[in-house]
C-alpha cells in the first residue's frame, strides 16, 4: 500500500558471530501492507475485544478484504469512516468519534476492550487518538477499557500493527504481587493451540508462573514487575519489549520458537534463566522435539540444497530463513526484513550461514533485479509481488500466510516446512 522513495543505498557492517557479514540497507519504493493488517488475528486472539478503525474507505476496503470469511461471523472490527465533512472541518471529529463509540457500546455489552485504531487519514488530520481514548475512558471504565494506537501505512509495515497493539497494552498490566519470585511471559501472538503446547511444556520442566500477552481476554492481563523475565515469541515487538522493559522487566535472548532446533533452544533459554535442570529439561521437551526431528526428515529431502529468496514484509524472515538453511539444508540467499532490531536478533544473526545477504529496508526495484539475478527455487513475498514473479515463473510463498498459520512449537515444525515444500511441489507437477 505503500510508495516511499527515497532512492539511498549503503551497507553497514553487522556485529557478533556470522553476523560479521555486511548487512546491505536499502531504502525506495516498498510493497507492504500497513499495519491494520495485524487487526485480522488480534481480534482472533483477544475474544472480547473491538479494534474501531478511524480511516477511509480504502481501510475498511483492507479490513474486510483482508477478513474475508469473518464477514458473517459478528463482528470485532469496524471502521469509523473520515468523509469529506471531517476532511473540510465542518464537523468536529471528536463529537462523531463520540457518538460512533456510544452507539458501539450501547449495541455491544460484551465488549470489554476496545482499541481505537489510527491510520493514515488519521494521522494526516492529526486526530487526537490518545487523547480521544483518555475521555471516553472517563465516560466508560471501569466497564470498557479504551485505548489506542496507529495501524498506519506511513513508515510501517504490517506486522507492526501487533506491535503497536501490545505496546499500548502494557502500561494498563497490574504490578506483579510477589516480587521476590520470579516469573516469565511470553509475549506475542500465538494461536491458542501452540500457547497450550507451550504451557504445557513449562508446567512439565516445573517453570512457572508462566503467563501470555496478549491474553485470551481482556479481565486476563497479565502482571508484570522486576521479577519479570520475558520471552519474545514474535520478532516484531521492539516497542511492546521497551515499554515491558520501562516496567522492570528482563529480556531473554533467544532463538525465535521455529523449527525443531529453534524451538529448543528457545526453551532453553528460559530454563537456563530460571535454573531447571536438565534432567527436567529433557524429559520435557525430549518427546516433542523427537515428533519435530521426525516431521522435518520428510521435507528434509524435497528442500535440501534448494535456493530461497526473502523479500522484507513480515519482520520473521531472519528466523525463517536460519530454519530453512539449518534444519533443511536450504540455500538461503537473501534474507530481507523491513527493519533489523540487532538486540532481538543477536541469536538469530550469529546462526545464518554468512553467505546470506542480510538486507534491511527495501528498494523494490533494486532488490527484484537482484532476486531476478539469483534465479531462486522459491522467493517468499508479500502479495503485490506474488503475481509479477509467478508470472515470470518464479514460484512464491506468501509472506503474510506465515502469520496466518500457527507455526511456533515442536508440534507445528513439519507444517511450517511445508509451507516451502507444497509451492515447489506444485511447480514439479505443473512442469510434468
Ligand atoms: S491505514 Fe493507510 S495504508 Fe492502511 S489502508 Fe488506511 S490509508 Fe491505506
Amino acid at each position: 500500500m505503500n510508495a516511499i522513495d527515497h532512492p539511498e543505498r549503503d551497507t553497514i557492517p553487522a556485529a557478533g558471530g556470522c553476523s560479521d557479514v555486511p548487512v546491505l540497507k536499502e531504502s525506495g519504493q516498498r510493497e507492504v501492507f500497513c499495519g491494520l493488517t495485524g487487526i485480522i488475528w488480534m481480534h482472533r486472539k483477544i475474544q472480547d475485544a473491538f479494534f474501531l478503525v478511524v480511516g477511509s474507505r480504502t481501510c475498511a476496503h483492507l479490513i474486510q478484504s483482508a477478513a474475508g470469511v469473518m464477514i458473517f461471523a459478528e463482528p470485532r472490527f469496524a471502521t469509523a469512516i473520515i468523509d469529506e465533512r471531517d476532511l473540510a472541518g465542518l464537523a468536529d471529529m471528536n463529537d462523531e468519534l463520540d457518538k460512533v463509540v456510544t452507539r458501539l457500546l450501547e449495541r455491544r455489552p460484551d465488549i470489554k476492550l476496545l482499541f481505537l485504531v489510527g491510520s493514515c487519514p488519521s494521522e494526516v488530520i492529526k486526530l487526537d487518538l490518545p487523547r480521544a481514548a483518555n475521555r471516553l475512558s472517563k465516560t466508560y471504565s471501569p466497564d470498557v477499557r479504551i485505548l489506542s494506537y496507529s495501524g498506519s501505512g506511513i513508515e510501517t509495515t504490517f506486522t507492526q500493527g501487533e506491535d503497536a497493539c501490545l505496546a499500548s497494552l502494557v502500561p494498563e498490566l497490574p504490578a506483579t504481587s510477589d516480587t521476590a519470585r520470579q516469573e516469565l511471559m511470553v509475549v506475542g501472538a500465538l494461536a491458542d493451540v501452540v500457547e497450550d503446547q507451550f504451557q504445557r511444556i513449562f508446567a512439565g520442566m516445573g517453570l512457572g508462573p508462566v503467563h501470555f500477552l496478549p491474553p485470551r481476554r481482556s479481565d486476563a492481563l497479565p502482571p508484570v514487575g522486576p521479577n519479570t523475565k520475558f520471552l519474545l515469541a514474535q520478532p516484531f515487538l521492539a516497542d511492546t519489549a521497551r515499554e515491558l522493559e520501562e516496567r522492570g522487566a528482563k529480556h531473554i535472548p533467544a532463538l525465535f520458537p521455529l523449527g525443531a532446533k529453534g524451538t529448543e533452544a528457545w526453551l532453553r533459554a528460559a530454563a537456563d534463566v530460571f535454573g531447571i535442570s536438565d534432567d527436567a529439561f529433557e524429559t520435557a521437551v525430549a518427546p516433542a522435539r523427537e515428533r519435530a526431528e521426525i516431521s522435518l526428515e520428510r521435507y528434509r529431502a524435497q528442500l535440501n540444497g534448494k535456493r530461497i529468496f526473502l523479500f522484507p514484509d513480515s519482520q520473521l524472515e531472519i528466523p525463517l530463513a536460519r530454519f530453512l538453511a539449518n534444519e533443511l539444508g536450504m540455500h538461503p540467499i537473501e534474507a530481507g526484513t523491513p527493519y533489523l532490531h540487532r538486540a532481538h536478533l543477536e541469536h538469530e544473526l550469529a546462526a545464518l550461514p554468512s553467505t546470506t545477504q542480510v538486507s534491511e529496508g527495501q528498494h523494490v526495484e533494486n532488490q527484484l533485479d537482484r532476486c531476478r539475478d539469483a534465479n531462486p527455487d522459491i522467493v517468499v513475498c508479500g502479495l503485490g509481488l506474488a503475481n509479477p514473479l509467478e508470472a515470470e515463473g518464479m514460484t512464491t510463498k506468501w509472506s503474510i500466510e506465515l502469520i496466518f498459520t500457527p507455526i511456533q512449537g515442536f508440534d507445528q515444525a513439519g507444517d511450517l516446512a511445508e509451507l516451502f515444500a507444497r509451492p515447489l511441489v506444485r511447480r514439479s507437477r505443473l512442469e510434468v
